[in-house]
């Protein structure tokens, strides 16, 4: 289902564009418009969820799903080997900025810990 303003939304729409790598029916991936790496996809679900706190019980194989493609992809872009990171941001706290669910696959470098 979309929701009115979401960019993510009209990005799986396909109303605005984005360099978009892979979609499924249940999902889309496409790169970062501000990558933090030399390598930064997100996947995100077509349907609407804002961020982990909204997906319940019925979600789980969806989130499944979003998991299962983020070594597919980081495979598809030749990061799977170094290896890479996957990420999600939930709330203020988390870092998130836009209110749509999606999972940050990083890759092209040495990550660090703890992030910032
Ligand atoms: P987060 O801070 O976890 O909510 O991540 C949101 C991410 O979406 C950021 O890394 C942004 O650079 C990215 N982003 C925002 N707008 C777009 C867009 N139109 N196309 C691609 N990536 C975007």
């Amino acid at each position: 289902m979309s929701e009115e303003n979401c960019i993510f939304c009209k990005i799986a729409e396909g109303a605005i564009p984005a360099n978009k790598i892979y979609e499924d029916e249940l999902a889309i991936a496409f790169h970062d418009i501000t990558p933090q790496s030399p390598t930064h996809v997100l996947i995100i679900p077509r349907e609407h969820l804002e961020s982990l706190n909204d997906a319940g019980k019925g979600d789980v194989a969806l989130l499944g799903h979003l998991l299962w493609l983020a070594p597919k992809i980081a495979n598809q872009l030749g990061m799977a080997e170094d290896g890479f990171r996957t990420c999600i941001n939930t709330g203020a706290d988390g870092g998130q900025s836009v209110f749509h669910l999606h999972v940050h696959v990083m890759g092209g470098r040495p990550m660090t810990w703890p992030p910032g």
